[in-house]
């Protein structure tokens, strides 16, 4: 029995309707043809904070009880889920600590701010996040909400695919970025359980494959922090809730380059008119750099995970490939 069922998923959609937003599906005939493939793309770049994060950070706080909502919520990052709990805290009028490394992107520093968040910086060479989170925690009796290991945020993570499947019946395989695993665990509960025969594939980028490691191996590889453009998936280890699932309800782990990452980002913009974030990209990443094969004429469902990419760094990306 795993720490999230179908039916947490289920209830967390009913649960975060009036807070997210229901994405599209978009089709291309450009990539099917590129690709040889019935790709279909669940564009969670249009989700609100701009990541499917948001999912799982407002099913985890609009769970809290009364006191847990009077002392608030922390969490440890930089990315988007730093965002996604920030504006879930607001809606919930709850008070909320985000520890984020002090060298973290002003605009991202910025944006977490804008929502009434507290930002707490540490330093990321001398000093360890999860302590100053659990030092913060004991201290103010506010609750930790991390990004991936938690079952409430697995469920939220998991009606992207549920909403996805909903939609487009039949698909043959799933593919889904892969970081800490909250969005995979979640995808492969959804979709196993609406579609038993569904090929569940995780997409993780090349220097940080621990998660295609630890798929392998049948334990949780830790690595360092990797050097990647895929800076959702900078991720060390999986989570020991979402490796457990992973690892049973998960078809294949595959590793994606930073180049294929750029290939995407570039594909996205020019054939789709979509502007998606590296680590978005690790789906048509693993198609297109052939790290992930597949028979022509598959039906695919590549998960688009966010779009938080400012346009300096985006036009950085697209040129280094020339
Ligand atoms: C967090 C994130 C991921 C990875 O999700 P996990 O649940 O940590 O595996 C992928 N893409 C984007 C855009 C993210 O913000």
């Amino acid at each position: 029995m795993h720490a999230v069922v179908f039916e947490d998923i289920v209830t967390a959609a009913d649960r975060i309707a009036c807070a997210v937003n229901k994405t599209p599906v978009l089709t291309s005939s450009a990539l099917n043809a590129l690709t040889g493939l019935d790709l279909h793309f669940k564009c969670e770049n249009f989700q609100r904070v701009g990541a499917f994060k948001m999912r799982g950070a407002y099913n985890a706080l609009s769970q809290f009880d009364a006191d847990q909502k009077r002392h608030g919520v922390v969490t440890a990052s930089s990315g988007n889920h730093a965002q996604a709990i920030a504006c879930s805290a607001r809606l919930l009028q709850m008070p909320a600590t985000i520890v984020m490394p002090a060298d973290a992107p002003v605009i991202k520093i910025a944006a977490t701010k804008a929502y009434g968040a507290e930002v707490r910086f540490y330093d990321r060479y001398q000093e360890n996040r999860e302590s100053i989170c659990d030092e913060i925690a004991a201290h103010s009796g506010m609750t930790i909400i991390p990004p991936f290991n938690h079952p409430h945020v697995i469920a939220g993570q998991g009606t992207v695919a549920l909403e996805f499947m909903q939609e487009v019946p039949d698909l043959e395989v799933i593919c889904a970025p892969l970081g800490g695993g909250g969005l995979l665990a979640g995808t492969a509960i959804a979709a196993k359980a609406l579609q038993p025969d569904i090929r569940v594939i995780g997409c993780e980028p090349l220097a940080g494959n621990d998660g295609q490691q630890s798929f392998q191996k049948g334990e949780i590889v830790q690595i360092d922090t990797p050097k990647t453009i895929a800076d959702g998936a900078q991720t060390q280890a999986l989570g020991t809730l979402t490796f457990d699932i992973i690892r049973s309800l998960v078809t294949d782990v595959v590793a994606v380059d930073d180049p294929a990452l750029i290939q995407a980002m570039q594909l996205y913009a020019e054939r789709m008119k979509i502007w998606v974030e590296p680590t978005g990209c690790l789906g048509l990443g693993a198609l297109v750099s052939g790290a992930l094969q597949l028979p022509a004429g598959t039906r695919v469902g590549v998960i688009i995970s966010g779009g938080n990419v400012d346009a300096t760094r985006f036009l950085q990306l697209i040129q280094s490939l020339r």
